[in-house]
Order: C-alpha cells, then sequence, then structure tokens
C-alpha cells in the first residue's frame, strides 16, 4: 500500500532503538523525510546510518535529551516544520508508590506527559496551517490496564491520554490527527530490563521468565519493533485521516476486554 506520505517531514523521539526506531524505519521505508533522536550520539548516529542505508535514503539525526527544553528546542531546530511527529520518551522506572517523592513524580510528568505535550504545542500551528499532520504518542497498555508497580507510568501517561482527547477533537478539521499508540509486551531493552530485574528478584534464570511472560500472552509470543512501526505508519499516512483521537492497543490479545 502506498501510504502517500512520500516527502513529508517526520520528527521521531527516543528512536535509537526498540519502539520508536521501528517507527522511524517504516516511516522511511514509507519515503519520509526522518529526523530521529536519542541522548546517545554514537547510538543515534549508528541506527540513522543504518535506516537510511536500508531506505535508499538519508536519515537525519541528533542526539538530546528530548525532555528538557533544551532537547526539545535542539529536536525542533533539527527537523523545524515537523508534517509527522512521534513522540516517545524512556519509561519511568517500577516502583511501590510509598517511595515516589515530588521529584520522582515531576521527573514522569515531565518524560511522558508534559515533553509530548510541548513538542505537539511547538508543531500544530504549522501542521494546522500546512493542512497535514500526524501525530502519534507512544504511551503504554497500562493506560488501558493499568500495571501495579508502574504507577509512574500508569499517572503520567493517563494524564497525556486525557488532554490528547481533547485536542484531537479540536485539530482534526484541518486534517491534523493526534492518536495513541498503546503497546503491550514487545520485545526491546526496556522489556529485557523488566524481566531481567524481576528474574534477579526470583534468582530464576532469564530466559524462563522470558518464556513465562510470552506465553501467558495468546500470541504466543512478544511484539517485534517493526510490527509497532508499521501501525504507526498507518496512523501516520493519508488513509487514516479519520482515525483520530484514538488509543490503540498492540499487546497480542493480551487485553482480555472485548472492547
Ligand atoms: P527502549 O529502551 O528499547 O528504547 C528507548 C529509546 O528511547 C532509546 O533509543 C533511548 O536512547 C531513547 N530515550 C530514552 N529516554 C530518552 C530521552 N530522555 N531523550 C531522548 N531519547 C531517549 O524502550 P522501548 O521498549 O522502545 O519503549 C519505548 C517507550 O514505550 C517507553 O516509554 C516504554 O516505557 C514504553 N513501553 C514499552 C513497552 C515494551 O514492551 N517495550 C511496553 C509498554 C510501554
Amino acid at each position: 500500500m502506498d501510504l502517500g506520505i512520500a516527502g513529508r517531514k517526520a520528527l521521531v523521539c527516543a528512536a535509537s532503538k526498540g519502539l520508536g526506531r521501528g517507527c522511524a524505519e517504516a516511516l522511511a521505508q514509507a519515503g519520509v523525510d526522518v529526523t530521529i533522536l536519542a541522548r546517545t550520539r554514537s547510538d543515534v548516529q549508528k541506527t540513522a546510518d543504518e535506516i537510511g542505508a536500508r531506505a535508499g535514503r538519508t536519515v537525519a539525526w541528533l542526539a538530546c535529551d528530548i525532555t528538557t527544553p533544551e532537547g526539545r528546542a535542539q529536536a525542533l531546530a533539527a527537523c523545524p516544520e515537523a508534517d509527522i511527529l512521534v513522540n516517545n520518551a524512556g519509561g519511568p522506572p517500577p516502583g511501590d508508590f510509598r517511595d515516589f517523592d515530588r521529584d520522582t513524580w515531576i521527573r514522569a510528568l515531565d518524560a511522558n506527559m508534559l515533553t509530548p505535550i510541548e513538542l505537539i504545542k511547538a508543531t500544530i500551528d504549522g501542521m494546522i496551517a500546512r493542512r497535514f499532520g500526524r501525530i502519534v504518542n507512544i504511551t503504554s497498555s497500562a493506560v488501558k490496564a493499568p500495571i501495579d508497580v508502574l504507577g509512574l507510568s500508569n499517572g503520567a501517561r493517563s494524564g497525556l491520554t486525557g488532554f490528547v482527547a481533547g485536542l484531537a477533537r479540536k485539530v482534526a478539521r484541518h486534517n491534523v490527527t493526534i492518536n495513541n499508540l498503546l503497546p503491550g509486551s514487545f520485545d526491546t531493552d526496556r522489556l529485557r530490563g523488566t524481566i531481567t530485574a524481576r528474574a534477579k528478584a526470583a534468582g530464576q534464570p532469564l530466559e524462563d521468565l522470558m518464556r513465562e511472560a510470552s506465553e501467558r500472552i495468546p500470541a504466543g509470543r512478544f511484539g517485534t519493533p517493526a510490527e509497532f512501526g508499521a501501525v504507526c505508519a498507518f496512523l501516520c499516512s493519508v488513509h487514516a485521516g479519520y482515525v483520530v483521537g484514538q488509543n490503540v492497543l498492540i499487546d497480542g490479545g493480551a487485553y482480555p476486554g472485548t472492547f
């Protein structure tokens, strides 16, 4: 399927690996001029080169921390007229809410709620003026079904979700869409890190816990960043202009509800 977005400009945040990288790869394959960012210079440059080589086009990159005002200014300068914005950042740490002090909460809100809102604020008027815009926020299945040890994630991402639900409906008439992608369990460093911590605590081998976790999913496996990226690219395509303010769960069937 021709996604109809060749030549559009995309800023894909937190994309040197994992789900962000999957989104950047799929957009580059669709002919989009992609700019990726992550904090570690060598990693993000290497990823840009690899994606670019596969897609047969140049992928721009910058090293910055997107959760800081300076990082966001650098990102917006590197991709000044984004038609497509993929919001992403590292997830907050797990823990007992009794141990989360105010600073911990502010860090989580900054990374997973206020950073995407700031980037939307900086890019949306240009999208409205050009009568094309696609914004995809990478959130989590925890927004739909909270995960007990991820209270910071449940809270911060739900705040973003509520905000986006209102804004998406105000900008849709300008052919600007905002949607959220909710990953379940995807085989990335983040997932392996979480399961490694659990394996250490339980004194069990990592591979045993990985197998058990994947067998609990109806699909019988973890998702791949490529599968995630393909859905993202579709939401960014001309064909998805009528998909507005949705929370799209990609979890191999793990959420047990009908809706
Ligand atoms: P990952 O650790 O594999 O990759 C994270 C990427 O973000 C890396 O490129 C890293 O360099 C970059 N990054 C992190 N913090 C950054 C910052 N402040 N500024 C710039 N770049 C930054 O993680 P992932 O699995 O791809 O997860 C992406 C997001 O999706 C996270 O917020 C995670 O919590 C969430 N999520 C992931 C899963 C999963 O199963 N993998 C499930 C639910 C939610």
